[in-house]
C-alpha cells in the first residue's frame, strides 16, 4: 500500500537504516557532536537567526511559541484545525485570543489582519499556518507578515510551517517563529518538533516562560549542543541523516521544485477527470479535492494499493488529501492519480481512459 497522507509521510529505508543503530546517551560527546551537525543543517533549512529542536510533537513547539511570544494578546488566524489549535493553546494559558475565523477553504486577508490589529493594538504577537493542513490552503503570510511589521515592528509572527518547511523554500524576512516538525515534509517519524527563530524572538524571550517549553532554558543549553531535557536522540540522527539525504539527491531547491512540480502536475491531473480542488488557494504540500462521494473514493483506492487522508470534523467525508511531502519518485505520485481515475471507474463515475496519468506526465515530464 501506498502511504499517500500528509502526515504521517512515508520514512526513506536510509533513514530507518541510520536510526537502527544503539540507543547513545544524551549527554555524551557523540551525540553532541551529531547534535552540533544537525543544528548547523537546520540553519540552512530554516534560515532563522536560532534554532531549536524539542522532544514533543509540533503541537508543543506551537505551545512553547505562544506562551514565550504573546504576553498580553495573541491573533490567532483560524482556517482550519490547526489555526484553531493556536487559540485554544492561548486560552489554556489565560493568554487573551482574537480570532479571524474562516471556512477551511479560505485563506484570511491582509486587510482583515489589519483591521483586527487597530481594533486591538494590545496584539502582541500573531499566529498562523503557512500551510494550513486541515484544507490543505496556503495563507499568504509572506504579505500578512509584512503588513504586520509595518504596522507595529515588536508584534512577533509566528508561523507554523510544519506542511510548508521542506516543501517550498520560505522567505522569513518578517517571521520571528517558525514551528516544523519530524513526521510531515521531513518524513521522520513522530516526536521531534523544530523551532526557528529571530534575534527579535530571542530578545522579546527574555528568561522565557513556562517550563517544559521555556524556550530560554533550550536556547542557552542547545548553544551548547545540549538540550534542556532529554533529547530525542533517534530522531535526532534521523533528522541528520534525511537532511544530508536531501543535499545529496541535488539539494533543497531541487527538492521545492520537484515537490511543485508534483503538485501541480496532480492538480491538474485531478480536474482533468472532473474533480474539484478545494481550497481557494492550494498549497503545494498536498491537494485536497472537495467531492460529496471523497469518503467512498478513498475506500475504493484501497483496492489500488494507495492510502490517502480524509478531512476532519465537519468536512471530514467532504474531502479527500494527496500528500506531495518528501522525495516521492514520480511513477509513484503517477500512480495515485491514475488510482483516482481508477477508483471513480469502479464507482460508475467515468469510463476509464488513462487521462489522469497522461495529464500528470504531460505536466511533469513536459511532453
Ligand atoms: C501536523 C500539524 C501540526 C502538529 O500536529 P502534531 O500532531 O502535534 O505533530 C501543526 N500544524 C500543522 C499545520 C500540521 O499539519
Amino acid at each position: 500500500m501506498l502511504l499517500f497522507t500528509p502526515g504521517p509521510t512515508p520514512v526513506p529505508e536510509s533513514v530507518r537504516v541510520a536510526m537502527a543503530g544503539e540507543t547513545l546517551h544524551h549527554r555524551t560527546p557523540e551525540f553532541e557532536a551529531i547534535f552540533e551537525r544537525t543544528r548547523t543543517l537546520l540553519f540552512e533549512l530554516l534560515g532563522m537567526d536560532e534554532v531549536l529542536m524539542l522532544a514533543s510533537s509540533g503541537t508543543g513547539a506551537m505551545e512553547g511559541a505562544v506562551i514565550n511570544l504573546a504576553h498580553s494578546k495573541l491573533l490567532s488566524i483560524n482556517s482550519g484545525k490547526f489555526g484553531e489549535r493556536f487559540g485554544k493553546i492561548a486560552v489554556a494559558h489565560g493568554i487573551a485570543n482574537v480570532e479571524i475565523k474562516h471556512e477551511w477553504d479560505t485563506p484570511a486577508t491582509v486587510e482583515e489582519v489589519q483591521a483586527a490589529l487597530d481594533a486591538n493594538p494590545d496584539i502582541d504577537a500573531i499566529a498562523i499556518q503557512i500551510c494550513e493542513s486541515a484544507g490543505g490552503l496556503r495563507h499568504s503570510v509572506e504579505a500578512i507578515a509584512r503588513a504586520v511589521k509595518a504596522h507595529n515592528p515588536s508584534i512577533m509572527v509566528i508561523a507554523d510551517g510544519i506542511t510548508a518547511v521542506g516543501v517550498e523554500k520560505i522567505d522569513v524576512t518578517n517571521i520571528d517563529c517558525l514551528i516544523s516538525g519530524s513526521q510531515k515534509a521531513l518524513m521522520l517519524p513522530p516526536g521531534l518538533a523544530i523551532m526557528g527563530l529571530s534575534n527579535a524572538a530571542i530578545n522579546k524571550i527574555g528568561s522565557g516562560k513556562g517550563y517544559y517549553f521555556n524556550l530560554a532554558t533550550e536556547i542557552k543549553n542547545q548553544r551548547k549542543n545540549t538540550t534542556a531535557w532529554t533529547a530525542a536522540t533517534t530522531i535526532t540522527i534521523g533528522l541528520e541523516s534525511i537532511l544530508n539525504r536531501i543535499k545529496g539527491s541535488g539539494g533543497l531547491d531541487k527538492l521545492y521544485a520537484d515537490t511543485a512540480l508534483r503538485a501541480k502536475a496532480t492538480r491538474e491531473a485531478m480536474v482533468a477527470i472532473g474533480l474539484s480542488i478545494y481550497p481557494v488557494h492550494p498549497a503545494n504540500s498536498m491537494t485536497t479535492v472537495g467531492d460529496s462521494e471523497a469518503k467512498k473514493i478513498r475506500s475504493t483506492l484501497k483496492v489500488f494499493d494507495v492510502n490517502v487522508a480524509g478531512g476532519q470534523d465537519h468536512i471530514k467525508d467532504a474531502i479527500f488529501r494527496i500528500n506531495h511531502m518528501g522525495l516521492i519518485a514520480p511513477y509513484e505520485a503517477c500512480w495515485a492519480v491514475n488510482a483516482v481515475e481508477l477508483a471513480l471507474a469502479t464507482m460508475g463515475r467515468r469510463a476509464y481512459d488513462g487521462t489522469a496519468s497522461r495529464v500528470f506526465n504531460t505536466v511533469y515530464f513536459g511532453f
